[in-house]
């Protein structure tokens, strides 16, 4: 994709602060950081969301997150760290291709637990909850 910002990272056409990388994956420094060591994890391929991700790259991906997550922590003196993906414009991803984040975490640092990134809570009965757990059992 000529015009995927993380495409061209990963081209060497754009420059990045690198921290990992082998034949699938890649993990540089978010360059507009939430938290010192903010960093993005992504499959070197092309591809939207985590939606479209083969199984074997999708292993990759978390492979790299579950490995490089505490060298994050640990290279920032972090308390812990929130690891999540913004998967669709809907739920605020701005860059299609898909990266994981790896956000550092402080005690008293402010921010908030992943809870806080939807609207308002939905009041859902439990009927409701039994029909959606069959819906997403029955989608997969
Ligand atoms: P998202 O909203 O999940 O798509 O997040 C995209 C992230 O990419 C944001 O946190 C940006 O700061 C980050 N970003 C955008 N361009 C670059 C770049 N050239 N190098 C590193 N990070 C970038
Ligand atoms: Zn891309």
């Amino acid at each position: 994709m000529d015009d995927c910002i993380f495409c061209q990272i990963v081209d060497g056409d754009i420059p990045s602060r690198t921290v990992y990388e082998d034949g699938d994956v890649m993990a540089f420094l978010d360059a507009n950081p939430l938290a010192p060591g903010h960093t993005l994890v992504i499959p070197k391929d092309h591809h939207e969301t985590l939606n479209d991700l083969p199984d074997d790259t999708a292993a990759e991906v978390f492979a790299a997150l579950h490995d490089l997550t505490p060298a994050v922590e640990a290279a920032v003196d972090a308390d812990g760290s929130n690891v999540a993906f913004n998967n669709g414009a809907a739920a605020g991803q701005e860059v299609p291709h898909v990266h994981g984040h790896v956000v550092p975490r402080f005690e008293d640092d402010g921010g908030n637990p992943i809870h806080a990134v939807a609207g308002q809570r939905p009041d859902l009965s439990d009927d409701e909850l039994d029909g959606i757990a069959a819906d997403i059992e029955a989608e997969r």
